[in-house]
């Protein structure tokens, strides 16, 4: 079943108010197994109401509109409607009632501007609003299912929740809906897509679908899978993963709600090891990261914000004759500012990073976004270069995001 969104409101149109009703809608009817095939935004405007309306029910089954349906003159949704459906509108007395109820309850007088919401169409199933005055209205023709909601956030989605879901299923126009989200570190979207192209290829003639989800440092990969029959299609998700895994291993960190920070904090509590930090670039932000982890105390000791270098010679021991000749963002250093935490904190292993995070303090040979990490484990230590862009905050990020992915392999060797 095809389905698509109006979303109605001058406010809308010039920046005032985020659609979040669109984003929201949408991902519910998703969750129902139904396509939503396009959403529109449109004026508080009689002819752009009824164009719109006459196009959306020429190619969809479905069609979900929010706002304008408040009590000022601004709001001529229902009005509108009731001429492309050839409405009447009469007074419902169980709205009536609600509404005076909802009125006597705050201690507000009631206006006739009120009173006039429970005026509504002769040809439509009323949608109870049990947050509101403004009742929903639920239409039928050739086929097609209209629906007109109030904007106002908390009432479109109690009224979607309540009566609109069950309405739906009642009339057997939802499906299951089972989705696997794949979480990768360390990969671009395009090299991804180049990489498991023969496999997405597959996926796609067995009847599933395929997202891209990127993100600074991470791609998602979404399998969607509809069909009633439950055990079967989480099967053949399983399947798909597993291939996937198989031919990206050092790329999957994770699936569904699982963070990278966890991940990693897993593998040191199996091995009963701990991990301490020499953060240069990072500026603390993985110290952050980690510690954000619940049950984090068990296994990380801390985190040396070697920014100078004095703070990475008297701190992490590092040699100064080597500051001098390669660099702070060099391999030797930040290879020796790793080593330097493991001794300093007594720890299993450390992450160390020294980078150029920009966007200004670049040269020639070390341009912006030149970052290393290092993890030292043991008296192993292993470094990796990155290069970045030149915005300072993605930077942090995906030079945190990857050296914990440096070290989520390191554990699992
Ligand atoms: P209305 O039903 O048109 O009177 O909308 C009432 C209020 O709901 C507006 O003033 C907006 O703040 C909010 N609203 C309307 N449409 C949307 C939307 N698509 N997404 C988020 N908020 C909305
Ligand atoms: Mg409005």
């Amino acid at each position: 079943m095809k389905a698509e969104l109006i979303t109605i409101g001058d406010e809308l149109l010039i920046g005032q108010t985020v659609d979040t009703n669109a984003s929201w809608i949408g991902e519910q009817l998703n969750q129902l197994g139904i396509d939503v095939s396009q959403i529109s935004s449109i004026r508080d405007d009689r002819q752009h109401i009824l164009d719109s309306l006459e196009l959306t029910s020429s190619r969809s089954q479905l069609v979900i509109l929010t706002g304008g349906l408040g009590p000022t003159n601004d709001d001529i949704t229902k009005k509108t409607l009731c001429e492309y459906f050839n409405s009447t509108l009469i007074l419902n007395e169980d709205v009536l009632e609600k509404i005076t109820a909802y009125f006597q309850s705050r201690d507000l007088e009631m206006l006739e501007v009120n009173k006039d919401q429970a005026m509504l169409p002769n040809n439509c199933a009323i949608l109870d609003n049990s947050r509101g005055t403004a009742s929903g209205m639920w239409f039928e023709k050739n086929e097609v299912i209209v629906i007109s909601l109030p904007g106002v956030p908390y009432e479109m989605k109690g009224i979607f929740s309540d009566v609109i879901i069950p309405k739906l299923k009642e009339k057997n126009l939802v499906s299951n809906v089972l989705n696997k989200t794949i979480k990768t570190q360390g990969i671009g979207e395009s090299f991804l897509a180049e990489i498991i192209k023969d496999w997405e290829h597959e996926l796609i003639e067995n009847g599933l679908k395929l997202a891209y989800l990127p993100s600074p440092g991470i791609v998602k990969l979404r399998i969607t899978a509809f069909g009633n029959r439950e055990n079967e299609l989480r099967n053949l998700i399983e399947k798909y993963v597993l291939k996937l895994l198989a031919l990206i291993p050092d790329y999957i960190y994770g699936y569904d709600k699982d963070k990278l920070e966890q991940v990693v904090g897993e593998l040191l509590s199996k091995k009963n090891a701990s991990l301490s930090l020499a953060e240069s670039c990072t500026g603390g932000n993985l110290a952050h990261m980690i510690t954000s982890v619940s049950g984090s105390s068990s296994y990380f000791k801390g985190s040396i914000v070697a920014y100078s270098n004095t703070v990475k010679t008297d701190f992490l021991s590092v040699d100064s004759q080597l500051l001098i000749k390669h660099g702070a963002v060099s391999k030797q250093v930040v290879e020796q500012m790793a080593i330097g935490a493991n001794l300093r904190f007594g720890t299993d292993y450390s992450i160390a990073t020294s980078g150029v995070a920009g966007p200004n303090g670049g040269t020639e040979d070390k341009p912006v976004g030149t970052v290393w990490i290092a993890i030292a484990a043991d008296e192993k230590v292993y470094s990796k270069k990155l290069t970045l862009g030149d915005n300072r905050e993605r930077n942090i990020l995906i030079s945190s995001l990857s050296a914990l992915n440096l070290l989520r392999l390191k554990l699992l060797e």
